[in-house]
């Protein structure tokens, strides 16, 4: 595992963290007047016109910053917002998101327009011990993406210490994630702990039995999320659009739903791997289209017409899942088991996170839409853990090494 920073004495010193704060966010709808417009060009900051329209990302950041803070360290905190591609956009300024931190934190927080060079240099100066401070996005500067070893360095500049609690931006090899950790002793902060934690205990070290759902969209997009997780699992239940591919490998008539041709390969050798232990839908509710208001019909897996798409999970196979998930002692899920984005095709998804939240196994769910399902379907708080990682969650899962951990210091 992962050295904390909680271990040092931080008291006076600038502490250089990595935070994920790339929130959504929103231009405000309220049309100006084009005087007030004018006016507010002048008086107001560029993006200051934004809403963030969803900061679970900047309250998962919370405990990290204000340990630190309540340690008597200078807080210096680096972000990504959005894809600015190494010019400065406006719009992607993280000025907005350092005026909510300051709510959240309830204290102060300053902010720097740029996150290297004098503009950085001086706002860092000005730091007493327990404040916060918050650079402009490192993603003004090309150098952030291409992991620049100067960039680094003037980043680095900034901090005694290097604490990286952005585990969602830790499969990147950027600058600020990676770079920084050439330069400066490297901890891992609360949220990075919290999610290394939970996926050792899933993954690596499993109550048995160990089930996983992998479902969602693509086979291809998943390969290695099923090669990796085939040999560790007790069974494997797949569903989603992934199992069309996999019923279309088998022969069976799919009609139109949607159907990866060129991954009809992978679902065979992924058949051969997880003889025994794969599981795949039974029935599905299926309509026309993929959209809401259409009539639907439930249908058995082998006897889809012409023109009919399977859009969820039916009652059979969420009956068929929570049996296996019955007296799992760890639960793995990725990947909703249907369109649940539309409420017609949304009861599957729901179904099976009732029976993994209600199979009494340590349950980890990962993978940004699956998350998304997850507080789109009532389901918050009834897993033992839920990632915030996306797709450094799902490289997690494929077994790689993350580039933004592997430059961690281990415990001792
Ligand atoms: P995650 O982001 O959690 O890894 P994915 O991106 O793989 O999940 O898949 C999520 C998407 O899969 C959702 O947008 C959902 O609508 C879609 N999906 C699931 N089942 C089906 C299906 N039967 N047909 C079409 N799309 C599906
Ligand atoms: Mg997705």
């Amino acid at each position: 595992m992962k050295a904390s920073y909680q271990s040092l004495d931080l008291r006076g010193e600038r502490v250089l963290v990595r935070e994920d704060l790339n929130v959504p966010l929103q231009t405000r709808l309220s049309p100006k007047t084009s005087a007030e417009g004018a006016a507010a060009e002048h008086s107001q900051p560029a993006g200051d016109d934004r809403i963030i329209s969803d900061d679970s990302r900047l309250r998962a950041a919370l405990g990290t910053l204000r340990d630190i803070s309540d340690r008597g360290a200078r807080v210096i905190v680096m972000s990504h917002l959005g894809r600015p591609k190494g010019r400065r956009v406006p719009e992607l300024s993280l000025r907005p998101v350092a005026r909510r931190l300051a709510e959240l934190l309830e204290q102060p927080v300053a902010f720097a327009d740029d996150c290297v060079g004098p503009l950085a240099e001086e706002a860092v100066a000005r730091l007493g011990e327990g404040d916060v401070l918050v650079l402009e996005n490192v993603r003004f500067h090309r150098g952030d993406e291409d992991n620049d070893p100067e960039f680094a360095r003037e980043l680095a500049a900034l901090g005694d210490v290097y604490v990286n609690d952005a585990f969602a931006a830790s499969h990147r090899a950027h600058a600020s994630v990676v770079g920084v950790a050439a330069h400066l002793p490297a901890y891992a902060g609360i949220l990075m702990l919290a999610e290394l934690e939970a996926l050792h205990r899933a993954l690596d070290e499993p109550r048995r039995p160990l089930v996983a759902i992998v479902a969602g969209a693509k086979v291809s997009t998943k390969a290695g999320v099923l090669r990796f997780l085939l040999p560790k699992v007790d069974s494997l239940l797949l569903g989603g659009a992934m199992a069309n591919t996999f019923f279309k490998a088998e022969g069976k008539e799919v009609g139109a739903s949607l159907v990866e041709d060129e991954a009809l390969d992978t679902a065979r050798e992924v058949q051969r791997q997880g003889a025994g232990k794969l599981e795949l839908p039974v029935d599905a509710v299926c309509a026309r289209a993929a959209e809401p208001g259409q009539d639907t019909v439930l249908l058995p897996v082998d006897g889809v017409d012409d023109g009919w798409m399977m859009l969820d999970a039916g009652p059979a196979t969420v009956r068929h899942f929570a049996e296996r998930l019955h007296g799992a002692g760890t639960v793995v899920w990725n990947g909703p088991v249907g369109v649940f984005e539309i409420p017609e095709f949304s009861e599957g998804t729901r179904g099976v996170g009732e029976a993994v939240a209600d199979s009494g196994a340590y349950s980890l769910v990962g993978g940004g839409d699956t998350a998304a399902a997850v507080a789109a379907l009532g389901l918050t708080g009834r897993f033992s853990h839920v990632s915030t990682g996306g797709g450094a969650t799902l490289e997690y899962m494929e077994g790689r090494e993350l580039p933004g951990v592997a430059v961690l210091r281990d415990r001792v």
